[in-house]
């Protein structure tokens, strides 16, 4: 754990630090983008303005399918590894509060979602009316 969390950094303008407002490498846009498979031990990727390489390890499951995680120098397996300090790491290593997207974003999202999901619709429409009530709930709550 750093000891400069203690310090609560602050963005220029003033807003408070979070892990989205620092430069993020995903394992699944690299998988997307064919740069890595099951095989890849490790890849060299740019963060920011760095140059660095990550360890992979993959996770399998019984049907076959798989997830790529990075490696963190503490040994946990993360899937999005963010620049910090000068170095690659996870989120538990970082300790800035995750910031989440918006509420009307997670509903636009949803949406798109619905549209497009052919073969079960069912599941996208329910996770819809999830984005719809957090939205709702939201806004009660600002009042
Ligand atoms: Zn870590």
């Amino acid at each position: 754990m750093s000891s400069e969390s203690a310090t609560k950094p602050r963005r220029p303008d003033g807003k408070r630090l979070t892990l989205r407002d620092l430069p993020e490498i995903h394992a699944r846009d690299l998988m997307r983008d064919k740069l890595i498979s099951i095989a890849t031990a490790s890849v060299d990727v740019v963060l920011g303005t760095q140059k660095t390489t990550l360890r992979l390890v993959p996770r399998q499951f019984a049907n076959g399918g798989y997830f790529m995680f990075f490696v963190c120098d503490c040994g946990r397996w993360a899937r999005t590894m963010r620049l910090w300090q000068g170095k690659a790491q996870c989120k538990w290593c970082i300790g800035l509060p995750d910031d989440h997207p918006p509420r009307e974003y997670q509903v636009a999202q949803a949406q798109k979602r619905v549209e497009q999901s052919k073969r079960n619709p069912g599941i996208a429409k329910r996770k819809l009316r999830w984005a719809e009530a957090r939205l709702k709930a939201s806004k009660l709550g600002a009042k």
